[in-house]
């Protein structure tokens, strides 16, 4: 018997509540205490086991508790008895049971292909063409209010050997992101720097701060806007003379058709989150070569699974060349939830080779942080 003809055998849930160092503001929400995840694990016949994490975030993409039951109620019967070479027909089917519920999706892929992977004895990148990388450099995220932690965080950055950073704009004042803007220039010049707005901006303002934003020659600025917005957003494209990245206005490849015909955006956020999955944020980004926009790998407050995930989509596609944002095991979950730490060397995540995603879950901490189980 072929080991792709094993049927799934077992379904588990896991709604957890990861405690964070911090807190981060965005022009659109702020997340403290914890950040709430799924982690499905699916279980094949032969016994090999696949994990999948769903890293849903209310003001953006869903709330954990729609995407617990997403998974529960209307997506399990389309998994359980199934056959792993069916993997594409199965991710059909969960697409047609309930809408949206993108990260609920892209947890159900991430686990079909990391039981594949074992069963098959192939890491996850192999299942989705081949590598094309094997290292991705990393962006860290700077987004707490207090600028004197922040700074502490840089500070750690650098001795890591992180070269890029996101500056997270809009919550506090123009002032308050000029001088942050200032400061990283003047102590960190080394440093690559990337502005994100988070919708946080009406259209007004966005026209009036954005060039002031730009004389500081970010590598972009990304989503000043609300999602929706995609006429303001090619208005504002046009002002700068840095490149405007869309985020939330881009989920899937129905989006950036939309975003691409509006002229709204020099380049995108793939994220498997919004993209409902590995090989539909894979076409997102290849749509996006298509039409000469650039692409970096965005991920949502994710633990350990979804990075790897993430990082083997990466590896897999070489129109994302903007690094990637893989940054919250190591530097904002007070611990992740994999047994050995998310692969990271000197700014850079090493992109796992061993069967499936090339990491798996601890389950003492999966048991400690648990909220609900199904
Ligand atoms: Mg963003």
């Amino acid at each position: 018997m072929s080991l792709l003809e094993q049927r799934i055998i077992a379904m588990d849930l896991w709604h957890l509540a990861l405690p964070v160092t911090a807190r981060r503001d965005h022009g659109i929400g702020s997340v403290e205490g914890a950040i709430e995840v799924v982690l499905l694990r699916l279980t094949a016949e032969g016994g090999a086991v696949g994990w999948g994490e769903a890293a849903p975030w209310v003001v953006f993409t869903g709330s954990p508790e729609a995407t617990l039951h997403a998974l529960h109620r209307h997506i399990r019967p389309h998994v359980v008895g199934r056959k792993l070479k069916d993997r594409a027909a199965i991710m059909a089917d969960a697409a047609h049971a309930v809408a949206h519920a993108t990260e609920a999706k892209a947890a159900l892929e991430t686990a079909l292909l990391d039981v594949t992977g074992h069963a098959v004895g192939l890491p996850v990148h192999a299942l989705l063409g081949g590598k094309c990388r094997d290292e991705i450099a990393l962006s860290c995220s700077i987004a707490n209010p207090d600028w004197a932690a922040d700074r502490q965080l840089l500070q750690r950055l650098h001795a890591d050997g992180v070269r890029i950073v996101k500056l997270k704009t809009g919550f506090k004042g123009h002032a308050f992101d000029l001088m942050r803007l200032e400061e990283i220039r003047r102590d960190w010049p080394q440093v690559a720097i990337r502005v994100d707005y988070n919708q946080g901006l009406q259209p007004h303002e966005a026209i009036a701060r954005l060039p002031e934003v730009a004389a500081f020659k970010p590598d972009f600025i990304e989503q000043p806007v609300a999602a929706a917005n995609l006429t303001t957003m090619a208005r504002l494209r046009a002002r700068i003379d840095v490149p405007l990245l869309a985020d939330e206005s881009v989920f899937g490849p129905e989006d950036l058709m939309r975003a691409i015909e509006a002229g709204a955006c020099d380049g995108i956020s793939v994220k498997i989150m919004k993209a409902g999955g590995l090989m539909r944020a894979q076409s997102v980004a290849r749509m996006a070569g298509a039409a000469g926009l650039s692409a970096y790998g965005g991920d949502m407050f994710e633990a350990g699974i979804a990075h790897l995930a993430g990082a083997h989509m990466i590896a897999a596609t070489p129109e994302i060349d903007l690094g990637c944002e893989f940054y919250q095991a190591r530097y904002y979950l007070t611990e992740d939830i994999l047994t050995a730490p998310f692969p990271c060397d000197a700014g850079r995540v090493q992109v796992p080779d061993g069967p499936g995603l090339g990491g798996a879950p601890d389950m003492e901490r999966l048991t400690r942080y648990t909220v609900v189980r199904l």
